[in-house]
């Protein structure tokens, strides 16, 4: 990856775990699921509001990593408002984009912003960092509520 660009991403990425955006608690959520890293002890709580099949409101709160921060808060900032089989194809293409060889190409196009942890896939150690948010977010999707996960 080119230097200036690999900066770029460092920078997008500072940004939002130093100002994560939709953090804090969520109102009435209608689901809501905890998510742990052991590996590197990143700890979220996902509060997703879904109405009419779509994801009206989510909020998250918790603490950890740099990178489990910044996908935390770009997950709700891409999210948000989209209709619930959008977000899960979101979640699919995040999943696939992280966890891919990383020699292959990846057309991560599509996924606009996020495709800034595209990088994360080199670091294996990483990747469950940057994919915390989105397996809690999926659980809440599929129905789970004041539940907890674990990656491993
Ligand atoms: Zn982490």
């Amino acid at each position: 990856m080119d230097g200036d660009i690999r900066d770029l991403y460092q920078e997008v990425i500072l940004d939002h775990s130093k100002k994560p955006r939709n953090f804090g608690p969520l109102k009435n959520p209608t689901r809501k699921v905890e998510g742990y890293n052991p590996l590197c002890g990143d700890r979220y709580t996902i509060a997703v509001k879904i109405e009419n099949d779509v994801v009206s409101d989510i909020r998250f709160e918790g603490a950890g990593c740099a990178i489990s921060k910044a996908s935390a808060s770009m997950m709700t900032a891409a999210v948000k408002g989209k209709r619930v089989s959008e977000a899960r194809e979101m979640f699919e293409k995040f999943h696939q984009m992280l966890s891919r060889d990383s020699s292959s190409k990846f057309d991560a196009g599509p996924l606009g912003k996020l495709s800034v942890f595209s990088g994360v896939c080199e670091y294996p150690a990483r990747v469950k960092c940057a994919t915390l948010a989105w397996h809690t977010f999926k659980s809440a999707l599929d129905g789970e509520n004041a539940k907890s996960i674990s990656t491993e």
